[in-house]
This record gives C-alpha cells, sequence and structure tokens, in this order.
C-alpha cells in the first residue's frame, strides 16, 4: 500500500505514531499483542477452542433457522461452516502465529482480513458475496478469542492507540483523560474547537478538520499523525517513519531543554513581569500545571464538570473540586469560570434541544441569567471556596454592563443569604469579565468601572469578530488571530483596563504562539493563560526580549492591513529578537 498523506488543521503540536482506532467504528480493534515462545501452543490452542466453539454456535443457529423458515436461509450457514473448516486459512494463521510470535486474535484478524481483501477483488459476482459470509464468521471467532468488551468501548482502552473521529465532542475526550491515547483526529473542527483545547490539554498531539479521515482509515492502520503541520500519514514508508522518529527525538530534546525555566520568573530583559497562568479543564492536570510552572490558573474551564453525568453536580461537589484546585495552588490565583454551557459544549443532563444553545444563541452567562437555579448553585460553590485560597470569579461571554450588573446582582444575593447563615466566604473575592464578544471590547472602558480584571477570551472574540465559526474545518483558513480588527479590539480592551487601573490578561489559544504572544506583549496584556504544555516556551519567549522592543513590534503591526502581513511581520521581528525561538520552535 502506498504512503498517503491527508491535510488537516493542526490542532496541538507533538507527533505521535502508532494504530488507528476508529471511534463509532470500533468492533473490530486487534491491537498486536506479543506472546513468548513457550506460550505459542497455548495460543494455537485458544484459537481452535474459538473455531470449535464457533461452529457449535453457527450449528445452534442453523437448526434455529431451518425450524423457523423450513430450511429456507439455513444454506447460508453452510458457506459460514465451509469458512471455519478451511485448512488453508487455518494453517495460514497457525503459521504465522509460531512465526511471528503475536497473539491469536491479532494474526487472525490480520489473515481474516487479507482474505476479505483478496474476495472483495475477484470478478466473479458469486465468490465476491463470500466476503460477508467471512466476515461474519471472522467476528464470531474473533469474539470468542477475545473479551467482547474489549472490542467496544473505549473505556476499555488499555493499549496506546490513535482515535480516529468523525467528531469529539468535549465530553468524549474528558472521558479520555488517564487512557493510553497517543493522538486524535477528526474529520471535522477548527483549531480553537474543543477537540483541540482538551488534545492540548491531555499532551498529545492533534489534527482535526481531515474531512475525510474515517472513510480512509480503518481500524489497525498504521498512522502517523503530525499536530504541527496538521498532517496525517496513512501506511508510511520506512523513511518516512525513520524520518518522524528523528523528528519525535528533536521535539523531546526541545521540550526537555525547558525544565530548568520552572522557577524562573516570567520577566522580560528589561524587567517587565507577566504572569503565566494555565488554562485547567480538569482538575486531574493540577500535576502537570504545577510541573510547568503556572503561576496560578488564568482560566477554569468549569463546564466540563458537568458533562459525562446524568444529572447536574451539587454544590457540595463543585466546592470540593474548586476547594481541591484553590488549595493546591495556593497562594497562586484561580480563576474559576461560570458555567460557559453551550456553543460545542453541551450538557446531556439538562435535556435541552442543541439547536437552543449555538454560538450566537442562548448560551454561557445568558444561560445561566435564566437558570438562577443552577446559576446560583455554582455562585455557592465558588464562594465557599473562596476562603480556602486565592480565588477569583469569572463571567463568559458577557456582552455589555447589563449583563455584569444582572449577573452581580444575583451574586450579591448569594452573599447576602450566607452573610445571614454565617456561612464564611471572601468578601473581598475579585469578579472579572471574559471580553470574547466584540460588544464587550467595544464597551470594555464602561465594563472596566465595574469589573476587578479582564480576561480576553479570543478563541470566541475572533469568531464573533471575522464570523468565522471556531469549530469548522472549511473555514480554518479564514480564522486569523493576527486580523487588524483583532488586535484593535485586543488593545482597545487592554487600553481601557489600564485606564480604569485593573489587570488584563488574555486565555485564547493564540496567546501559546511564539509569533502572536510576542505582539501581545506588546500590547501590554499583564497575564497570558494557557494549555499547561506551552507555558515553559512561552517563558522563555518573555524571558529572551525586551518590553521596549515588543512594544514597538505591536505599534508596527497595529499600522499594517491583512492579518497575513501582520504575522509575517512578527515572525520575522521575532527571528531578530530571539532567533533561538523561532529555530527550536519549528515544533509548533
Ligand atoms: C475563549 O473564548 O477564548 C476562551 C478562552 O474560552 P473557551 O475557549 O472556553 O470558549
Ligand atoms: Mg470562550
Amino acid at each position: 500500500m502506498n504512503e498517503f498523506i491527508l491535510k488537516g488543521v493542526a490542532a496541538a503540536p507533538g507527533i505521535a505514531a502508532g494504530f488507528a482506532f476508529i471511534l463509532g467504528k470500533q468492533d473490530f480493534i486487534v491491537p498486536p499483542r506479543a506472546i513468548m515462545e513457550k506460550e505459542i501452543p497455548i495460543e494455537i490452542a485458544r484459537f481452535e477452542e474459538a473455531l470449535i466453539k464457533t461452529r457449535e454456535e453457527i450449528l445452534t443457529i442453523q437448526k434455529k433457522m431451518t425450524s423457523i423458515f423450513n430450511g429456507l436461509h439455513a444454506q447460508i450457514f453452510d458457506a459460514h461452516i465451509l469458512v471455519l473448516e478451511d485448512r488453508t486459512f487455518i494453517e495460514e494463521v497457525i503459521k504465522r502465529i509460531k512465526e511471528e510470535k503475536l497473539s491469536a486474535e491479532y494474526i487472525f484478524f490480520e489473515v481474516i482480513k487479507k482474505y476479505m481483501k483478496i474476495f472483495s477483488n475477484i470478478e466473479d459476482e458469486y465468490l465476491r458475496e463470500r466476503v460477508g459470509d467471512i466476515n461474519d464468521v471472522g467476528r464470531r471467532i474473533l469474539k470468542n478469542l477475545m473479551d467482547e468488551n474489549k472490542l467496544h468501548e473505549l473505556d476499555h482502552l488499555t493499549e496506546e492507540l490513535i482515535i480516529v473521529s468523525h467528531d469529539l465532542s468535549p465530553s468524549d475526550t474528558a472521558s479520555m483523560y488517564n487512557k493510553n491515547i497517543l493522538a486524535f483526529v477528526t474529520d471535522m473542527g477548527g483549531r480553537t474547537s474543543h477537540t483541540a483545547i482538551m488534545a492540548k490539554s491531555l499532551g498529545v498531539p492533534a489534527v482535526v478538520g481531515l474531512k475525510d479521515a474515517t472513510l480512509r482509515i480503518n481500524n489497525q492502520d498504521y498512522i502517523i499523525v503530525d499536530g504541527r503541520k496538521g498532517l496525517l500519514i496513512l501506511n508510511p514508508t520506512s523513511e518516512t517513519k525513520a524520518l518522524y522518529k528523528i523528528e519525535q527525538t528533536r521535539i523531546q530534546e526541545f521540550r526537555d531543554q525547558f525544565k530548568d525555566l520552572r522557577d524562573l520568573p516570567s520577566e522580560t530583559l528589561d524587567g517587565r513581569k507577566v504572569e503565566i497562568f494555565a488554562n485547567l479543564e480538569l482538575p486531574e492536570e493540577i500535576p502537570t500545571v504545577q510541573k510547568q510552572g503556572a503561576n496560578g490558573i488564568g482560566l477554569y474551564r468549569t463546564e466540563y464538570f458537568y458533562m459525562n453525568r446524568v444529572d447536574l453536580p451539587s454544590e457540595e461537589e463543585q466546592y470540593e473540586a474548586y476547594k481541591h484546585v484553590a488549595l493546591t495552588m495556593a497562594p497562586h490565583p484561580v480563576t474559576i469560570r461560570t458555567l460557559d454551557l453551550g456553543g460545542d459544549k453541551f450538557i446531556s443532563s439538562l435535556q435541552i434541544p442543541r439547536e437552543m444553545y449555538p454560538f450566537l444563541g442562548w448560551r454561557a452567562i445568558r444561560f445561566c441569567l435564566a437558570r438562577p437555579d443552577i446559576f446560583k448553585t455554582q455562585l455557592s460553590a465558588i464562594l465557599r471556596a473562596s476562603v480556602h485560597g486565592n480565588v477569583r470569579l469569572m463571567y463568559p461571554m458577557i456582552t455589555g454592563l447589563g449583563e455584569l450588573r444582572q449577573a452581580n446582582a444575583i451574586l450579591t444575593e448569594v452573599k447576602q443569604k450566607f452573610k445571614d447563615e454565617q456561612i464564611p466566604f471572601n468578601e473581598k473575592i475579585r469578579v472579572g469579565v471574559m471580553i470574547e464578544t466584540p460588544s464587550a471590547a467595544m464597551t470594555s472602558d464602561l465594563l472596566a468601572k465595574e469589573a476587578d480584571f479582564f480576561s480576553i477570551g479570543t478563541n470566541d472574540l475572533i469568531q464573533y469578530t471575522l464570523a468565522v465559526d471556531r469549530v469548522s474545518e472549511e473555514t480554518a483558513q479564514l480564522y486569523e488571530p493576527g486580523h487588524p480588527s483583532i488586535l484593535r479590539l485586543i488593545k482597545n480592551t487592554v487600553d481601557a483596563a489600564h485606564q480604569a487601573n485593573i489587570k488584563v490578561g488574555l486565555c485564547g489559544e493564540m496567546c501559546s504562539e511564539p509569533v502572536l504572544a510576542l505582539i501581545l506583549l506588546g500590547l501590554n496584556l499583564d497575564e497570558l493563560s494557557m494549555s499547561p504544555l506551552n507555558i515553559p516556551q512561552i517563558k522563555k519567549l518573555i524571558r529572551s526580549v525586551k518590553l521596549m522592543d515588543a512594544q514597538k513590534l505591536a505599534e508596527e503591526v497595529l499600522k499594517l492591513s491583512t492579518g497575513d502581513e501582520v504575522e509575517e511581520f512578527s515572525r520575522m521581528r521575532l527571528q531578530e529578537l530571539a532567533p533561538h525561538i523561532i529555530t527550536n520552535n519549528q515544533e509548533s
């Protein structure tokens, strides 16, 4: 088979090579398992037992069919028995188990696949139709050879595999935490879709928006995923495999050189300190966050808490989780964002039709204001956790001061109740606003008067400003973080915040790309919050340049006319100011 390259959208950096696991078509998952010499007879015996068991099953079904249909249809099973008794096929499996020293189910599956391919290419129609029989018998034998559960659920995944899926919901990806997943690839999705964000937080490479990967790839195909360039290589040649092996080592070396950075301040050469925070999806990521040397959590996406469950999380449960994060991160700040439901994040327990909360619909703060019961439960949990560390609270998707006031009015109610009931909480808890709609950015001067801090959510700000769906692979090329409109909105927001003497951070994916991070530094952002694994290289960047130079760059790019011009100019300047960053950073 020839090597074949598919191009998609680079979503999470790194390289992975391994066997494909097609989600949704996963009835045949048979990873190779090496066996020892002395296990060969055991594997052969297992195979023979599976054949006998399958034969018994087929004969029983055949008997039943004969009595029901009076002999009609029962002859189908004769063909199945013939497959089962085919000596050439049986001997090939046994021979290969002996020679290759791999498990019976793996070898069997390889051989059956080969037979199916041969038969499907035969011109004779009758013989070609035997593919169905082989497939049927093959499934039965395989089930008898393996623990059936293993053939299905992702939950039972123990082998290291690459997930290939048409789409992955945030709840799918959340359930993959701590599984042996080497990489993700999906047909759908853009670079800031939640599949991509989750892949980054799991620390695995990802390529999204491949359009028809699930049609071209079969379970157990060997593939290479290049998350830096957005490539998927099917049936790589041995040269390609060798090249990628070298690349993998190079990336590892590149990452290793950042180890010493962990405890150093994120400060420019001329002394400007920029806080580097981590974005958190699941509390399980905290050890990684700490290992990468984050100065706090700039965005805790609490909606993952509400996924993969049949009910809503109680106040107590939420409190325990928030308290744990606050305590482990103390004295560093933990910015808990209230429920950002909607867009591509759905919550099954609410049983609200998806079309109710699309990106422009009834989502995030809009939903919370309409469902104060759910909102108050979360606010109560956050307030209770606020005594255990440095907790900040943040509202998503604010479009103007009216919404901020409404949200704060509900918060005041909860605070009052706490006071009445003498429940301790931090009365000075800082309450921030995400600036992720053009409207919020344009009215940031008004918002700044009543907010304690801002965090610019460029993932959404870009999609709303450029009218480009962030999860669509079709429009991924139009999703331009360096577009002049985006830079102007960011500048406007930073200036408004500083005018009002409040801090302003940025927690969208763009701040983890050095070429763009340099511009953000020059635009005077106070905090950058990103996927933990991106922290070291951005810290290295900040420590390699002067604020003055970054500011000059920002001034210059603000005069340019297109996103491409902006990125190109900044890439060039980055190379001059910090050449090691650009050469080392071929990773992303
Ligand atoms: C954003 O919109 O930039 C953001 C950080 O929030 P999310 O990706 O969760 O929508
Ligand atoms: Mg957002």
